[in-house]
């Protein structure tokens, strides 16, 4: 593991601005030329409007495993990690967070994984997620601004645009840590059934997007099916309230495609029932996997199709507060692995790579910056 240091930006303190008492040092997983390794990195002065978290923990996510293994192109020295939870260490006077309640040095936060302008067309649709000056955490060089932009690190820099959202401490850092992209993608999901949420429901899928789907289905009083060739993540699914889909069952209203496998899309059309709706999330990747299917499956049966791709501000809070009133209750914890050391950021994801765990829980072993 290489470990450098490396200064980025210079101080530019204008007259009436006080300097900054501290330089912020981030310890940041980055992925460059096949190989992810930890890498220091001096934060210039912090920007107005933006927020600087010490990390409690971090998830690796289905997505930053595809970056390592070369499944999605990323630019040099890409911050690898947009799940996370952490502490406020510093912030402008008079700052609030996503629900306009007041936020300080030394709150508890979780955040999402996309800064939007929430002035252009899209953020004005409730399309934030695809702003036209969209910022992605997880997916940026190290040497574009906020430069601790992953949250698999020390440190993380939120830009003014990112929904921030107090978390109270009485849940365990991996019963929240999720919350800025498989929960709030799974809420999405599930917010767009509307009033078929608490009917039949079939998952494909019970990877983390899916099983955090069931869960919340199962809570909102559904009687939903999940669909998975894993006897494991099955099993998981079933204890938050899930039951096995085995094929034999009526057509269902509602079905949720999180698998992002190609042939499951078509199975989710093929397992609508008449006037039913197909929310699909799973397929990110364009290009990378193709399917042909009769259009008269959609056609003739009046489906109402509806793609996901991440979520919208909305979208958080109704995660954040699904998580507060059930995250321990539900024992999510049981969708991650136990807490691996950052400094050995190398295993962690050579564990994900085992597909042990839905996700793997990485902490920064040490308080050092
Ligand atoms: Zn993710
Ligand atoms: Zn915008």
């Amino acid at each position: 593991m290489a470990v450098l240091a490396i200064a980025i930006g210079s101080i530019v303190a204008a007259v009436d601005t006080p300097m900054p008492t501290t330089q912020l040092r981030a310890r940041v997983t980055v992925f460059d030329g096949g190989e992810v390794w930890l890498k220091e990195i001096d934060l210039p002065t912090r920007g107005t409007g933006e927020i600087d978290v010490a990390i409690e923990a971090g998830a690796v996510c289905g997505s930053d495993l595809h970056t390592v293994l070369g499944h999605r192109s990323a630019p040099p020295e890409v911050a690898l990690g947009h799940e996370g939870v952490g502490r406020v260490v510093d912030i402008d006077e008079g700052a609030t967070d996503q629900r306009g309640r007041p936020l300080s040095a030394g709150d508890r936060v979780v955040f999402a994984l996309f800064s939007a302008c929430g002035t252009c067309d899209r953020c004005r649709d409730g399309l934030e997620m695809k702003c036209r000056t969209l910022f992605k955490y997880g997916h940026e060089s190290i040497e574009k601004a906020p430069h601790a932009s992953g949250t698999l690190a020390s440190h993380v820099r939120l830009l003014p645009g990112v929904p921030v959202l107090t978390i109270p401490d009485g849940l365990t850092a991996a019963q929240v840590v999720s919350a800025g992209c498989s929960v709030a993608t799974a809420a999405a999901m599930v917010r767009t059934l509307g009033d078929r949420a608490d009917g039949r429901t079939l998952v494909f899928g019970a990877g983390a997007v899916g099983a955090y789907c069931a869960a919340i289905l199962a809570t909102l009083g559904s009687e939903v099916y999940v669909s998975d060739p894993s006897p494991t993540r099955l099993a998981v699914a079933e204890k938050l309230g899930a039951r096995a889909y085995t094929g034999s069952e009526e057509p269902f209203p509602a079905v949720l495609e999180a698998s992002g496998n190609a042939n499951a899309f078509v199975n989710a059309l093929e397992t609508a029932d008449i006037g039913g709706m197909v929310v699909a999330a799973g397929s990110v990747s364009p290009g990378s996997t193709t399917v042909t299917f009769d259009p008269s499956l959609a056609v003739t049966r009046r489906l109402t199709l509806v793609g996901i791709h991440n979520y919208s501000a909305d979208d958080f809070v109704w995660a954040v507060d699904w998580l507060g009133e059930h995250a321990a209750s539900l024992e999510l914890e049981q969708l991650l692995s136990p807490p691996q050391p950052l400094d050995d950021i190398e295993s962690a994801f050579d564990l994900m790579e085992t597909g042990e765990h839905l996700r793997v829980l990485v902490v920064p072993n040490d308080t050092r910056g």
